[in-house]
């Protein structure tokens, strides 16, 4: 990808915004019923910049419908058909990686550059899976009396739903799956940062068969909740925030008896022992905490708890590095972290702060809107020390750019700190003894661990949550092989 100017790249976004922004259901491009749209604004400054579909409950229903009419021919499709149709995805997204990563840029507000990074994991995710389309085994017994085997099956029509925070990755990443097990998707992206995934639904309306790919939206939890409760929904697929999951949940048992998947938020810890090099741990915790994306990434590493003897020359070291780091607009291709998504979360991170000051917390830096921005939800990377590990900041996800510093001493478990919270995503630990490395690892609950690493999401290693952080296993075949349902077939001779 080019690295245009901002002044190029406002252009290019200004062309792009121009755009009649429509459903995709049944193959076609379309509005919300009765015209109804709702506004979209920018992160940056705050302005308008989109009137986007606002579909209803019963829209919903009329893609749940077209998804299931159209599965009976998409299951028959043969496997590597199916997969062949997402590696055109792929191609697709990858030869528009540039308006989808300014789109994602200035509705989300990552940086352009590394929404750029996620259209292209993206195709590289449809790749991987396509790669797996034959993996979607079955098994036999021995047996005298016949032949008894399994087979995988697709649920029919795939809920998926996601949220703000990648908007092009997920949306792409999360159709993947289903449809190579031979389901139809519905797919809902977040009503905040929808522009990515409707732009989708017109590079995809060509590659897909009517009816095998729809993507609706809606502002507010009605059209998700539509999607959910529908009766040809079997298969519901979520990321977003644990309330929102529990509520997915509770749809869900009322409407019938559903598969359901949930990768949800984290509140996740990076231990770090007194054999550790202090600026090793330094780079993790920067990179861990993603302030890239504002801190706005599940897997954040956002509870330091590192040992009081090398704490300050850690602190120091993260400092050092932060310094270095620029905040601004995320169209400017040379900048390194952007603004939150939206004001009610940039006043909710703010709020998160000002608790954590009441409760004693020290900034070490941040803490507020940068100086040098007067305008857009911009949060300055924010380290803040002398956090108990009861306290507020450190028991619950505040998903911005704040990285809170619990020290222990000899007479704390740092693994008993780690695991106190609710959450289970990721954990990290920096140490140099081998032995400790495995012990800590396997003791850790967390579904995803680090060893002197942070953030790092390999394709292929099962990511997910113990705990609150969720149900079910992505970006590895048992992502896969989540959208099947086995049948046991027994033949007697
Ligand atoms: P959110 O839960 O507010 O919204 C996510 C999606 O759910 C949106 O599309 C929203 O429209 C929809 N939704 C809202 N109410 C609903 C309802 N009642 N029923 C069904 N769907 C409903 O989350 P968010 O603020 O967009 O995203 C941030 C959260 O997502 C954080 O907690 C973060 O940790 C989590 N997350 C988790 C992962 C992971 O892989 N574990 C990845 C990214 C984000």
């Amino acid at each position: 990808m080019s690295a245009l100017s901002e002044t190029d790249n406002w252009a290019r976004v200004e062309e792009l915004l121009a755009q009649d922004w429509r459903l995709l259901v049944d193959g076609e491009l379309v509005p919300a019923t009765g015209g109804r749209t709702y506004e979209v604004t920018s992160p940056v400054n705050g302005q308008r910049i989109a009137s986007v579909p606002d579909a209803d409950a019963a829209q919903v229903e009329a893609a749940v419908r077209a998804a299931a009419a159209a599965f009976p021919e998409w299951r028959a499709t043969d496997p590597m058909d199916r997969a062949s149709l997402v590696l055109r995805m792929a191609d697709v997204v990858e030869a528009h990686i540039e308006d989808l990563a300014l789109l994602d840029a200035v509705d989300g507000g990552a940086p352009m550059a590394v929404m750029a990074g996620d259209v292209q994991l993206a195709a590289a995710y449809c790749r991987y899976f396509a790669g797996l389309a034959l993996e979607m085994k079955g098994y036999s017994l021995p047996s005298t009396s016949g032949a008894h085997f399994t087979v995988r099956q697709p649920y029919g029509v795939v809920a998926r739903i996601i949220p703000f925070n990648h908007p092009i990755l997920f949306a792409v990443k999360t159709l993947a799956t289903p449809l190579i097990a031979g389901n139809c998707v519905v797919l809902k992206p977040a009503e905040v940062t929808p522009l990515s995934a409707l732009h989708l639904a017109r590079l995809l309306q060509d590659v897909f068969p009517p009816g095998v790919v729809q993507i609706v939206l809606g502002n507010g939890p009605e059209v998700p909740r539509a999607l959910v409760r529908s009766p040809l929904v079997h298969r519901i697929g979520f990321t977003g925030s644990v309330p929102t999951g529990q509520h997915i949940l509770r749809d869900a048992a009322d409407s019938g008896v559903k598969e359901v998947s949930l990768e949800l938020g984290g509140k996740n810890a990076l231990v770090a022992y007194p054999d550790a090099d202090p600026e090793e741990v330094a780079a993790g915790a920067v990179q861990g905490m993603n302030f890239t994306w504002s801190g706005q990434s599940c897997g954040s590493t956002s509870r330091l708890v590192v040992h009081e003897s090398i704490a300050d020359q850690v602190v120091a070291g993260i400092q050092r590095i932060l310094d270095k780091r620029t905040i601004g607009s995320p169209l400017d291709p040379t900048i390194d972290q952007g603004p939150l998504v939206s004001e009610q979360h940039y006043r909710r991170v703010l709020g998160h702060i000002a608790t954590a000051v009441d409760e004693g917390a020290v900034v070490v830096t941040g803490g507020g809107r940068p100086e040098h921005l007067d305008r857009g939800y911009y949060v300055a990377p924010t380290v803040l020390d002398g956090i108990g590990p009861e306290s507020t900041v450190a028991q619950q996800e505040i998903f911005g750019p704040v990285l809170s510093v619990i020290r222990w001493t000899d007479q704390d478990d740092p693994v008993a700190i780690a695991n106190s919270v609710p959450y289970g995503l990721t954990a990290s630990v920096y140490t140099n003894d081998v032995r400790r490395a495995h012990r800590v690892a396997q003791a850790l609950d967390a579904g995803y661990v680090w060893v002197n690493e942070t953030s790092k999401h390999y394709m292929g290693m099962p990511f997910g949550g113990f705990k609150s952080s969720g149900l079910g296993r992505e970006e590895s075949i048992e992502e896969l092989l989540s959208y099947t349902q086995t049948k046991s077939i027994n033949i007697v001779l």
